[in-house]
Order: structure tokens, then sequence, then C-alpha cells
């Protein structure tokens, strides 16, 4: 079961198949390819390739 999300932009339901943006912050979900964008500018948000380990340009918690 999934939770019906908001778009980050305009606060519509995002649907089945949100536009995902992934920022070093938190990850955003958006209604339609037009809101993304948007928030992309206007944030000025360039869009993290999901990548391994190549850069760590994400400082994350790790338990050992
Ligand atoms: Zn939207």
């Amino acid at each position: 079961m999934s939770q019906p999300k908001a778009c980050d932009l305009c606060g519509l339901d995002v649907g089945v198949k949100p536009f995902v943006l992934n920022t070093p912050e938190k990850q955003l979900q958006f209604c339609c390819e037009g809101c993304l964008g948007i928030f992309g500018m206007l944030h000025d948000i360039k869009e993290m390739p999901v990548q391994n380990s190549q850069e760590n340009t994400q400082i994350q918690p790790q338990k050992s």
C-alpha cells in the first residue's frame, strides 16, 4: 500500500508514477515534469544521478 503524496511544488496528488527529484537533502516528488522543472529552477537544484560510490558527496552515517 502506498500513501498518496502531494506534489512538492503545487500540492496536487502525484499519483502512482511521480516525477522524482533527488537532492542532497531529500527526495522530492512532483505531479508532472513541469513542476519538477520549475522547482529545480527556483531552487537551483541539479539532479543527482543515482550512483553507488564513485564520489562520496553525501555523508551518510554508517553503523559497523
Ligand atoms: Zn505539481
